[in-house]
């Protein structure tokens, strides 16, 4: 039986970015490093499979990874040109 990706959108990783981050990044402006579309990330797209994998709504490109284990979180960056992280 294939297991389809459950797709959400960036309001699902808040939570996991405040325990990494130490902020509530949901409304941070985040530009894609395909297409140079800044969105916030509460409007990206999220697949939920093993891992976290956010994708931007423009150009599909995978912006973020993110894997966790019960001692360890990976993740990755690469396909983001900007991430802006404001003061509360
Ligand atoms: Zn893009």
């Amino acid at each position: 039986m294939e297991v389809r990706d459950l797709k959400l959108d960036g309001n699902a990783i808040g939570g996991i970015l405040l325990e990494l981050f130490g902020a509530e990044l949901t409304a941070a402006p985040c530009v894609c490093g395909g297409c140079g579309a800044r969105e916030e990330v509460a409007r990206l797209e999220v697949y939920v499979g093993a891992g976290l994998v956010v994708r931007c709504p423009h150009c599909e490109a995978v912006l973020i990874r993110i894997v966790q284990s019960r001692a360890r979180t990976w993740l990755d960056l690469s396909g983001t040109a900007s991430l802006e992280l404001g003061s509360p």
